[in-house]
């Protein structure tokens, strides 16, 4: 299969281990060099924004976006990014319509999409990326594509406690003012928070204690939270529960109703079972839905339990070529809705 085929050369950029292309950097733009050939070849118009974004016109309905981004994390994987681009060009070039788009830096913050919105040149009026599934909710469930309901929002901020530090050997237990063992039960009380909502995950990841001696009770300890839910009541009650004010929330995003049915359709066409998930990371199709362009995505298996951002990353090719399949058939369904 010819996108498998492209997917190795991409890998290959920069000799490994893994996929090394971050944005920006020499790696990224030897791939945007490499797919804006791939879609001359397929026939279409290319065309670089002032943004950096590679675009590849069709004439038919160039106004319905197909892609992701080509950039990865240092020593990532083959799938991530992308898998998006190859197959959207495949799939413009089998459905003779849309725009294929690879956006820049989506690792670092989404930077070519963020650029694109921001700078009010037209935006599409729909976009569709498919994009490996970054956990096991696919595997799960035996199926190897799903539809992406949103995009999880999430809010960050600290914990501090604060106790009385003291001598470890000479204060007794009775009376201890030790903040770490406060800290304990609420990250005990955030896991549980998290469990006790639908969708919703949060996250303990930096414990920083002081004064950190081994013999020393520790007298004040601040923890990281990462919390985040698939909708705002949700991510709103979680906060409230964790008891934390967020330094830094984003608001979770709806994929569009009209590209999730368009996709749900298409898996029942052959016969496969429409699962819905939320995406715990963010994409560049949350960006363009949370400035109200028509987006969806598709998710395809991940074989490996959801491991990404790294050389395990694996995917089927049997899921791989039923995911183009897809893609092509929504997209030939969405341009043909606009005519
Ligand atoms: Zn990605």
């Amino acid at each position: 299969m010819r996108i498998l085929e492209r997917l190795e050369q991409l890998y290959a950029i920069g000799g490994g281990p893994g996929a090394n292309r971050p944005h920006p950097g020499p790696g990224e733009d030897e791939a945007f060099e490499l797919a804006a050939g791939w879609m001359s070849d397929a026939g279409l118009e290319v065309e670089v924004d002032r943004h950096g974004n590679l675009l590849g016109r069709s004439s038919e309905h160039p106004e319905v976006w197909v892609g992701s981004h080509l950039d990865t994390v240092p020593q990532g994987g083959k799938f991530d990014g992308a898998l998006g681009v190859v197959a959207g060009i495949e799939a413009a070039e089998l459905a003779g319509a849309g725009t294929v788009v690879a956006f820049r830096g989506e690792e670092v913050g989404c930077v070519g999409s963020h650029a694109l919105v921001a700078s009010g040149d037209p935006l599409p009026a729909v976009f569709l990326e498919l994009h490996v599934e970054q956990g096991p909710v696919l595997a799960d469930r035996d199926a190897p594509l799903g539809v992406v309901t949103g995009i999880v929002g999430y809010a960050r901020g600290e914990l501090v406690f604060r106790g009385r530090a003291g001598h470890a050997g000479t204060t007794p237990m009775e009376g201890r003012e030790d903040a770490l063992v406060g800290a304990a039960g609420a990250i005990l009380a955030i896991r549980d928070a998290a469990a006790g909502l639908d969708g919703a995950v949060a996250t303990v990841g930096q414990v920083a204690v002081e004064p950190g001696g081994v013999n020393v009770i520790p007298g004040s300890v601040r923890i990281s939270v990462d919390a985040r839910a698939p909708d705002a009541e949700t991510l709103d009650r979680l906060v409230a529960a964790i008891g934390v004010d967020p330094a830094q929330r984003t608001e979770p995003v709806a994929m569009g109703a009209r590209v999730r049915g368009a996709l749900s359709e298409e898996l029942a066409a052959l016969g496969l079972s429409a699962v819905e998930l939320p995406s715990g990371a963010g994409h560049d199709a949350g960006i363009l839905a949370a400035t109200g362009v028509e987006s969806g995505m598709l998710f395809v298996r991940s074989l490996n339990g959801g491991v990404s951002h790294s050389p395990d990353e694996l995917s089927s090719d049997e899921d791989v070529a039923l995911a183009v399949e897809v893609l092509t058939a929504t997209l030939r369904r969405l341009s043909a809705r606009r005519t």
